[in-house]
């Protein structure tokens, strides 16, 4: 068992006992305890996109994190639970996040629930596209760092799992101008990857007992899937559960620029699990493909051009959930989006196809719409 990569513990429900369980399972394969100290300084990276309660499956369940915490603090640890969600890094908010996410249940444990939103600049000479980015001070003093996301279908970027989680190192409202940044999503994904990298997580655990699937990050469904994962290398982990939900390398980004950087096998069944990882793919899981491989790299010449716009989804408000409240229009990073009677109107010259507008809008009313054609490619190739 000691070669295993990647960890994965079968859990039905978030009935605290049944996920003591599955944890105590995950940490003893991963041996992560063993590298706890007293006193150290753990903390732990969550998935907190906005103030959602914990059965819309956006945020990482706070069960999962109560587990987790108290194995922490029996071993001596100070631990902080953080994350700078979309919208404002302060405390007013937070705040209301962490109750919300029902994340407040943690201090009882003695948890730190992060108070600190200073911000500081990172040189990351290193990084192959973010080589200076700004980061949540909160991350800086720690000795020991948990990502602890949750898996989650993504507008954009195809997944959000434990890769896509370290986005929420960038302070709240200065995440659109990454976006600006980098409107490719082969950049977007390196620099995903810088992130990962500059962090280095030791430990990646991923709630996947209830995903979610369809419109994600924020506006999916929940979709149960009834596993924790967990693993040292935040790669090989994003790419076991994103064959468990259906998606290939050439679907999400940042799997294969991690593939091309080295970080994971070609083939995802070279990762040692302790399972079939084929014995536990949810067939029936609404992901939201990209086609990267088709447009993104031909993006230079006419066809590429034409095939990028006959796959590029796009941003659509549904008019009848859209409550006129403007957080589409301030998010976007492209300024595309103007207000009409109320109603967000989309200047496609502009769209940068970031979906910001999507991952922020409170209703769920601005969905990422495939076109027919992409949809039609898609059936075809599961045939
Ligand atoms: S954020 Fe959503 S609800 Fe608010 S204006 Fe935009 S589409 Fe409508
Ligand atoms: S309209 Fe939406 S998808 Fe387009 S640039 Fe603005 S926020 Fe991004």
């Amino acid at each position: 068992m000691d070669d295993i990569e990647v960890v994965v513990s079968k859990c039905d429900d978030y009935d605290l006992n049944n996920i003591e369980k599955s944890m105590d399972e995950v940490l003893e394969l991963t041996h992560a305890l063993d590298e706890i100290k007293p006193n150290m300084n753990v903390v732990i990276k969550a998935n907190l996109v906005a103030p959602m309660a914990p059965d819309k499956a956006g945020t990482t369940h706070p069960n999962l994190l109560y587990a987790l915490c108290k194995r922490l603090i029996e071993k001596g640890a100070n631990v902080t639970v953080g994350d700078s969600p979309g919208g404002p890094y302060n405390k007013g908010y937070l705040n209301q996040v962490y109750k919300t996410t029902g994340l407040t249940k943690l201090e009882e444990l003695g948890v730190k629930l992060n108070q600190n939103f200073d911000e500081i600049t990172i040189k990351n000479p290193e990084g192959v596209k973010c080589k200076e980015f700004p980061m949540t001070a909160y991350l800086k003093d720690a000795d020991y760092i948990i990502d602890f996301c949750k898996l989650k279908s993504h507008g954009m970027m195809a997944l959000s799992c434990a890769v896509k989680n370290f986005f929420g190192i960038i302070p709240g409202t200065i995440k659109p101008e990454f976006h600006f940044l980098y409107p490719d999503y082969a950049d977007f994904a390196n620099m995903l990857i810088d992130l990962n990298e500059y962090i280095k997580p030791k430990l990646s655990i991923v709630d996947g007992i209830i995903a979610m699937e369809g419109n994600g990050p924020t506006a999916g469904i929940p979709k149960k899937v009834g596993l924790l994962l967990a693993s040292k290398n935040q790669y090989k982990l994003d790419y076991i559960c994103s064959h468990i939900i259906g998606l290939s390398m050439e679907n999400v980004p940042t799997i294969e620029e991690s593939y091309k950087r080295g970080f994971i096998p070609k083939d995802v069944h070279e990762i040692k699990c302790n399972f079939n990882i084929d014995d536990l793919i949810v067939k029936d899981f609404d992901t939201r493909k990209t086609h990267k491989s088709l447009w993104f790299t031909d993006e230079k010449t006419i066809a590429g051009r034409i095939a990028k716009k006959l796959l590029s989804s796009k941003p659509n408000v549904n008019k009848d959930e859209c409550i006129g409240c403007e957080k589409c229009k301030n998010v976007c990073p492209a300024s595309a989006i103007t207000m009409v009677n109320k109603i967000p109107h989309i200047d496609r010259k502009k769209c940068i196809k970031c979906y910001c507008c999507q991952e922020f809008c409170p209703k769920g009313a601005m969905k990422v719409k495939r076109t027919m054609f992409a949809k039609m490619l898609q059936k075809k190739k599961e045939k």
